[in-house]
């Protein structure tokens, strides 16, 4: 680099850094700004245009143009150079601008005798706040050294300048971050909900652009990036062998971190004049403006790995963890790339709603969001990058919809949902101390699905006659080491003290496919959802799966106690499971703890091979309860966690159907109590056609019990019934559109 660009670009930098610190109006600092600049890099001109608006550019100050024509010419976004600097976010360099395609000849500036124009955007992580430009009467291209060096120059421009002032009066600032954005992800907790957005991981705040001391800067960033590479290798050293993406993603890294190219580009600026973290921060900028060019995901996924290790190395150089200080808006929806079960809990019920770039319907992350009744969107792509704190941001998570900045007339729309909903919630409020009881007489049985302490209040809330199903691994999920068996006993007990003598039916450890204990050695299975999880662990492993027993069992203390194990796929699994049971009771009975007043053991339908069984296993099962979400999964072959599949086939379909009806009539055979926990129990008319065939106890989330006993009471089991059975001989794929019309002629507004 030569010696003349390197001192000059440096001193540059302090002189505006100095102007800066001087006090002054807006206006005035920015003149200032101008004619440093241009006296620095030997021009005739220097102007900076401004956003006023997404579409148009402003000449918001300028050496060497006519001052008249400043807040006065305006330009589209795209036109004349200066728009297509700010379109792509790339320098344009010319000799000979009047010959340059795109080229707009604007009298009232005067610029027509500069011949020689270079343009570079303005723009902080990705967010075009504008455009710089010198230009001169001389006929000849910049050279590298000095488009580097207004590019450092814009970047200093952008992180101190607080460039919103400049702007005419009444405009905003509207760069890409002012835009209004729609998302499209999944849903994985239903639920509307209107805030502002809390970033998981902010952006960090760099206060200090410019530094004196390049050695100084040199070395900090070394050692930065030295920590940053031991922390990809560490993330490496731990990530499950099985999973890919995440070794792929963490590869990706290690490759940047080792990048000699990303450095030495870090190390110019600095070398110009930039701390560290400015340099950095300018490296984020470059990819973050490249990814919105680039149209291959492959690439833009790259870009994106490039932009979150940045994020990182910023943090290391700052220091600056999560907490930068910022205060948590009143209705706040957190926006993150993804976020573990254990950091969600510590939010807990203040969030009104989560969006995650990754995540999956089947993680840990949404297993607690709906336990907490936050409506969740995942997938939502980039809306990390899209989204700044305090954005006015609407959540569908129904529709699996995120609307960021919207205009009014959405947000309007949005708030007669939202209150439709809540109007439909206070009359299902109505309904907690009544029946399920269908016009026929015939009476359903509605239990809740919970995991956590944090469901609890929603038993009374709710009117669940019990719970259908307590999954037990969130308690060993959300910790980093095995919890002991003091610890789980006085959990179930806390449980069993909340539900105040309503029936609690205990899962045992469900864990392995989707739900990896982190401080368990992770399995490289090929299929894990096929693979060693559940009741196949607690039998090879009967030590965690006793321990476990054992607390339940002391936790009971002589009160009624159920259990059931998860994912039985034959008897022989089933008698060896209850056998523990027995031999635990046997030990407990030992020791002197009071044993339950009575002791019920269930199994879980969760593969198609258990209805099959023979019918001694179904007098051997004190109850089943069908998991629909698994057994779904394994009737049509179709991953539950597999967005392109898991919707594909319908429950109401009459093969699965005929399978759920098979399966009744087996459990009527030996009178074995019979109830279903998936989600489908949970939607009503799902949760009514179960019922229609025969189905009487239905567990769900807290949530659902109010809509589905809404439905149940406005119908006729016996004539549904006799709906879908028609249906199912008339050779249909699905009895569900005659459901539906059945339902929009057969509900009877009753109030109920
Ligand atoms: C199911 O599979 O339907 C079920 C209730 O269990 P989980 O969703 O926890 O696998
Ligand atoms: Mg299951």
């Amino acid at each position: 680099m030569p010696e003349r660009y390197e001192t000059e670009s440096r001193k540059l930098l302090r002189r505006l850094r100095d102007s800066l610190a001087e006090p002054g109006e807006g206006q005035e600092r920015l003149d200032r700004i101008t004619t440093i600049i241009a006296d620095s890099m030997r021009t005739e001109v220097c102007s900076i245009y401004l956003f006023r608006d997404a579409e148009t550019l402003e000449l918001c100050a300028t050496e060497g143009l006519k001052p008249e024509a400043v807040h006065q010419t305006r330009l589209r976004l795209g036109e004349g150079l200066v728009g297509r600097v700010a379109r792509t976010a790339i320098p344009i360099n010319t000799g000979d601008a009047p010959a340059a395609a795109g080229f707009r000849y604007m009298p009232e500036t005067g610029e027509e005798v500069y011949s020689s124009f270079l343009g570079v955007p303005i723009q902080r992580l990705g967010e075009r706040l504008g455009v710089l430009v010198v230009q001169s009467r001389e006929a000849r291209e910049f050279s590298d050294d000095e488009v580097y060096a207004l590019e450092v120059v814009a970047m200093v421009l952008a992180e101190m300048t607080e460039l919103g002032a400049f702007i005419g009066e009444g405009a905003a600032l509207a760069a890409p971050h002012q835009r209004a954005v729609m998302l499209r992800g999944g849903s994985a907790q239903e639920g509307v909900a209107e805030g502002q957005v809390w970033l998981h991981e902010p952006r960090v705040v760099v206060t200090n652009p410019v530094a004196d001391d390049p050695e100084t800067e040199r070395e900090r960033l070394r050692e930065a990036v030295g920590q940053l590479r031991l922390s990809v290798d560490e993330m490496l050293a731990v990530a499950p062998a099985h999973d890919k993406d995440q070794h792929e993603v963490l590869n990706a890294y290690r490759m940047f971190a080792n990048s000699r190219g990303w450095l030495k580009r870090m190390e110019q600026d600095i070398e110009r004049g930039l701390s560290a973290e400015a340099a950095v921060e300018k490296e984020q900028s470059a990819a973050r403006s490249r990814l919105q060019m680039v149209p291959d995901p492959y690439l833009r996924e790259r870009l994106h790995d490039l932009d979150d290790l940045s994020h990182r190395l910023l943090r290391i150089l700052t220091g600056q963890g999560n907490d930068t200080g910022a205060e948590m808006p009143l209705n706040p929806v957190l926006v993150a790339r993804n976020i573990g079960p254990g950091e969600l809990l510590d939010y807990g019920q203040r969030l009104r709603g989560i969006v995650l770039e990754e995540g999956s319907v089947g993680s840990h992350a949404a297993i607690v969001a709906r336990a907490l009744a936050i409506p969740l969107v995942i997938n939502a792509d980039h809306i990390t990058t899209e989204a700044l704190n305090g954005d006015h941001i609407l959540v569908d998570g129904t529709e699996g919809i995120v609307h960021l900045r919207p205009e009014e007339s959405i947000s309007a729309a949005f708030r007669d949902k939202m209150a439709m909903h809540a109007k439909a919630q206070e009359r299902y409020k109505d309904l907690r101390d009544k029946p399920a009881q269908a016009l026929c007489g015939t009476t359903i049985d509605l239990h809740m699905n919970a995991g956590l302490m944090a469901d609890l209040p929603s038993l009374a809330g709710s009117g669940a006659h019990g719970v259908g199903l307590f999954r037990t691994e969130l308690q060993f999920l959300i910790s980093n080491k095995m919890p002991r068996r003091s610890e789980l006993a006085a959990i179930y007990d806390r449980v069993l003290n909340a539900a105040q003598g309503k029936r609690v039916v205990f899962r045992t450890l469900d864990i392995g496919s989707d739900k990896v204990l982190p401080y368990l050695k992770p399995q490289d299975e090929p299929n894990p959802a096929l693979g060693w999880r559940a009741i196949r662990v607690g039998l090879d492993r009967p030590g965690i799966l006793r321990m476990q027993l054992q607390a339940l069992i002391r936790a009971s203390a002589g009160r009624p106690l159920t259990l059931m194990f998860p994912f039985v796929a034959q008897p022989e699994e089933f008698a060896t499971a209850r056998d523990h049971v027995m031999r635990e009771m046997e030990r407990e009975d030992r020791l002197g703890h009071p044993l339950p007043e009575n002791l019920e053991i269930g199994a879980m339908l969760e593969t198609p091979s258990l209805a099959f069984a023979p019918r001694q296993f179904f007098e051997m099962a004190d109850f089943i309860s069908i998991g629909g979400n698994d057994l779904k999964q394994f009737f049509f072959a179709a991953d539950r966690e597999n967005e392109r599949v898991r919707r594909r086939y319908d429950t109401l379909s009459v093969s699965f159907l005929a399978f759920i009806q098979q399966i009744i009539a087996r459990c009527a055979e030996t009178g074995t109590p019979l109830s279903f926990c998936g989600e489908d129990a949970g939607r009503p008319i799902e949760a009514a056609c179960f019922a229609a065939l025969g189905l009487h106890s239905l567990s769900m989330r807290p949530a659902s019990i109010g809509p589905v006993k809404h439905l149940i009471r406005r119908i006729d089991l016996n004539d549904l019934r006799a709906t879908i059975k028609a249906e199912m001989g008339n050779g249909v794929q699905s009895v569900r559109p005659a459901v539906i019309s059945w339902f929009s002629h057969n509900t009877a507004d009753n109030g109920a």
